[in-house]
């Protein structure tokens, strides 16, 4: 069966150019990255992919005699289907939500480099296996898992995806730790803020992607950002991660359970955090199609049979093609 066929992860409308954006889109990229480069207090336009941070500090803003009226509302970022997610292309970070699911937060980096330092601190509390549940990461600490892994702060992931609220709690630890973020961090940091602002009652997903360059083609762009949309239907739609979970526990055999923990721990993820587990269980087998990620026979040691077996039940509880 053709892995592209369910969960709306199917390529929508047809592409638009890369530059042709909404106008509202168009301002909100070009504004966001301003607001960027202002917070990194002109260290200049390759900021993003050094790993200085900023020298100096801003001066800090003078107490308001009176309590200001809240700021408004920035737009919300703009709508966009996957494949002109896909070829979108732009030098700054961007943010865009899923024209399928609008609860679906894409953050789109400039380059490997960008995106690591965005999200790795994030990843090292949420996910990773070597890594606290329990605090952020210093610079340093981070840098050494990184370096415990034989992995650079550019190839430790090659997409993200969170729960709004988890980034949340994370920066708000990272608060409470006396932890300085860097300037990628504190735009995440806005952007979460945003969604949370826009639409209090209901938790956002999060993915980061990044652009081709380096060793990221535009077929592992696609494979990347139809990986992570997969989880963020997963976050956000509760009956189908119920299903997941409900076929992870009793669809998979402990022995399939086991094959995933082992190539999922060999990537690097927490194996003791079933949701995670069975989450890429399901974004792997049914979202990956790009071999250079994911082969059943090589990184699990399963015929195409009995992948085929676990995709079909998990298909049985995915959201409806559009
Ligand atoms: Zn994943």
């Amino acid at each position: 069966m053709d892995e592209e066929s369910t969960v709306r992860l199917r390529p929508g409308a047809p592409a638009p150019a890369a530059n042709a954006l909404p106008p509202t889109g168009r301002r909100n990229v070009l504004g966001l990255g301003l607001g960027v480069a202002l917070l990194a207090g002109g260290v200049g336009a390759g900021w993003w992919w050094s790993r200085q941070a900023p020298t100096a500090p801003p001066p800090a803003a003078p107490a308001p005699l009176v309590s200001a009226a809240p700021a408004p509302l920035p737009p919300a970022p703009p709508l966009l289907g996957m494949e002109a997610m896909v070829v979108h292309r732009s030098a700054m970070p961007s943010v865009f939500r899923w024209a399928d699911n609008p609860l679906v937060w894409v953050l789109d980096f400039p380059s490997l480099e960008a995106q690591g330092q965005a999200m790795n601190r994030a990843a090292a509390l949420i996910e990773k296996g070597t890594t606290p549940r329990d605090r952020v990461l210093r610079d340093e600490e981070l840098a050494a898992a990184i370096a415990a892994d034989s992995r650079s702060a550019a190839d430790w992931y090659f997409g993200h995806n969170y729960r709004a609220a988890d980034l949340r709690r994370m920066f708000e630890m990272a608060d409470r730790q006396g932890i300085r973020l860097n300037p990628l961090e504190l735009w995440v940091r806005e952007q979460v803020e945003l969604a949370h602002r826009l639409d209090r009652a209901r938790d956002a997903a999060f993915l980061s992607i990044p652009a081709v360059g380096g060793p990221v083609d535009l077929d592992m762009r696609r494979s990347i950002l139809r990986h992570e949309l997969s989880h963020g239907q997963f976050f956000t739609l509760p009956l189908f991660a119920a299903h997941v979970m409900r076929v992870w526990e009793q669809g998979f055999t402990q022995a399939e359970r086991d094959a995933i923990r082992t190539f999922l721990g060999r990537e690097g993820y927490d194996v003791k955090q079933d949701e995670v587990m069975a989450n890429e269980a399901m974004a792997y087998l049914l979202f990956t199609p790009d071999r250079r990620f994911f082969d059943p026979a090589r990184d699990l040691g399963w015929s195409d049979a009995q992948a085929d077996r676990l995709r079909a039940l998990l298909r049985e509880g995915a959201p409806d093609a559009p």
